[in-house]
């Protein structure tokens, strides 16, 4: 095995521990890998000032094209995305564990999902309760009944759903205000 002399740390190690380089006569760095490293870390230190300014006015004349690059790398790295929720934000992870916790609801939701995509079942075009022409949702009082839907608007769906799974005594104004929390209350 090819060793070879560092002239940082002064040390002969083996030849891999050296980087690979065209130009010199060894056909490797004339500092080992852990000395390449250090030098780069102390150079990034002492410009770390000067590169954050360089990148941020970099960023604002290329703001779409770094963009684009961002929600490429994100949409070829779902595992890294998906990880870094589950680390960072609370409700990603009450939402990725969702259908563990209820079943039989995903369930309900997977088959009336897969009806209203067949064509089988179609959105209602107002609110059953108040009469409301918008956008509805599907709320189902009997989970084991996927094709048993009324169609509400968010306003009903959340004031049945609120008596149906969070059994609150007295109303609570904030509720409607903030529909994040009976997302994670239920
Ligand atoms: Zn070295
Ligand atoms: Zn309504």
């Amino acid at each position: 095995m090819e060793r070879l002399f560092c002239n940082k740390c002064q040390t002969e190690k083996d030849i891999n521990l050296f980087y690979r380089r065209k130009d010199t006569r060894t056909g490797r760095t004339t500092k080992c890998k852990e000395c390449c490293r250090a030098t780069m870390r102390e150079y990034h230190q002492k410009n770390k000032e000067k590169r954050n300014a360089e990148k941020k006015i970099w960023y604002q004349n290329n703001r779409e094209f770094a963009n684009k690059q961002v929600m490429r790398w994100r949409k070829n790295n779902p595992h890294k995305v998906r990880e870094y929720n589950m680390k960072n934000s609370n409700y990603y992870k009450y939402k990725a564990t969702w259908h563990q916790r209820h079943p039989e609801a995903w369930y309900c939701w997977k088959e009336y999902k897969r009806a209203l995509k067949d064509g089988v079942v179609k959105r209602g075009d107002g609110c059953a309760i108040c009469n409301q022409v918008c956008y509805t949702e599907a709320y189902h009082k009997d989970f084991s009944k996927p094709m048993d839907i009324l169609w509400l608007c968010k306003r009903c769906y959340c004031h049945i759903a609120k008596e149906l799974y969070v059994n609150r005594e007295k109303e609570d104004e904030t509720f409607y205000k903030n529909t994040s929390d009976y997302y994670v209350s239920i």
